[in-house]
């Protein structure tokens, strides 16, 4: 079942506030079940109005499904089969529907079955994030493809409006038993006899537009983030989180991987570390055993009003192949260490 949410209070996309409310009052009235005693297809439809203006009648609500509503390519699926069953709608309205398609928090896309994967299909803009920009936070600026008012229809989809031949300009057509948008115009109720070639007749058009994205502190690979872009477009931004050569995240802990030579391990050294805020001198005290994890305290992630920890892992390397000078140097070494044993 195809439901789009404008169809069924039957008014245009265009339509201001108070046209919504007018044409949901006007149905709600006509198929409310007080007024249709033990009709079931009224109390259907009822539902299907309520639902649609919950959407539709709620600002944030609607921007979220008209975004969802072109990546999904123009059909909506709520039949419930593919995001946990039942009525999708029937405990939290569409921030749930948003929820169950994106996950928890994994952000994995496509793993809830029919419903996420053809809803989820596009409706988000994937941007790259600098390492340390992701773990102190801070802006990224890019450009975004965002769908605009067409400038030569101005959004209208052509010129020469007339009314819908197939529908006579309800925009809804009876099949059976079944009242299904109209096919021919999308259940407008209108088309055009100039149908605008820059846009194909949809009234929109995609743009590129200068954004600054403020990626909070912590954020991790698949974090979405919902974005109002200047021409009030709202947007989901999903963070892929760039790699960086020297240090890893772990949660709140940055980890980190240092070579040090047997001399060094044995004297002890003083080495440069690079942290997430900037470089430290780190203290490698003599007789540093290989595999040893050094904690450098709050220069790991701040999440949630909780620092982590910065450990570094202390490699010891010992020389593959000596020259003549170093071998007879260690060969004193061995000597030493024999007359102790
Ligand atoms: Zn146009
Ligand atoms: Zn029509």
């Amino acid at each position: 079942m195809n439901k789009d949410l404008y169809s069924v209070l039957g008014v245009n996309e265009k339509a201001a506030p108070e046209e919504l409310k007018k044409a949901y009052r006007k149905l709600a009235k006509k198929y409310h079940p007080d007024a249709n005693p033990g009709d079931t297809g009224a109390e259907e439809r009822f539902k299907e109005i309520s639902e649609a203006y919950d959407i539709l009648g709620n600002a944030e609500k609607k921007s979220q499904y008209d975004l969802m509503r072109k990546g999904g390519g123009g059909s909506f699926h709520f039949d419930g089969t593919g995001a946990g069953g039942g009525s999708p709608f029937g405990s939290g309205g569409l921030d749930d529907i948003l929820r169950s398609m994106f996950g928890g928090g994994g952000f994995e896309f496509g793993n809830r079955g029919g419903f996420g994967q053809r809803a989820a299909s596009r409706p988000t803009v994937v941007i790259s994030v600098p390492f340390r920009t992701a773990a102190l936070g801070g802006d990224v600026r890019t450009d975004l493809s965002v769908p605009v008012t067409c400038p030569v229809c101005l959004g209208a989809g052509g010129s020469g409006e007339k009314i819908c031949s197939q529908c006579g300009g309800a925009g809804r057509i009876q099949q059976g038993q079944m009242v299904l948008p109209c096919p021919s115009c999308g259940g407008q109720g209108k088309t055009y006899t100039n149908i605008c070639e820059r846009c194909a007749g949809t009234g929109e058009v995609t743009s590129s537009e200068s954004v600054k994205i403020t990626i909070p502190p912590g954020s991790d690979n698949g974090t979405v983030l919902r974005l109002v872009t200047p021409s009030h477009k709202h947007v989901l931004v999903k963070l892929r989180i760039m790699s960086d050569r020297f240090l890893r995240r772990e949660g709140r802990d940055i980890h980190c991987t240092v070579k040090i030579t047997a001399p060094q391990a044995v004297l002890g050294t003083k080495l440069k570390i690079r942290t997430i805020e900037g470089k430290i001198l780190l203290n490698i005290h003599p007789g540093t055993q290989p595999e040893t994890i050094l904690r450098i305290p709050g220069k790991g992630v701040l999440y949630r009003g909780t620092k982590g920890d910065q450990l570094v892992h202390v490699d010891v390397e010992l020389p593959p192949s000596v020259s003549a000078e170093e071998k007879a140097l260690w060969e004193k070494l061995a000597e030493s260490g024999r007359r102790k044993a």
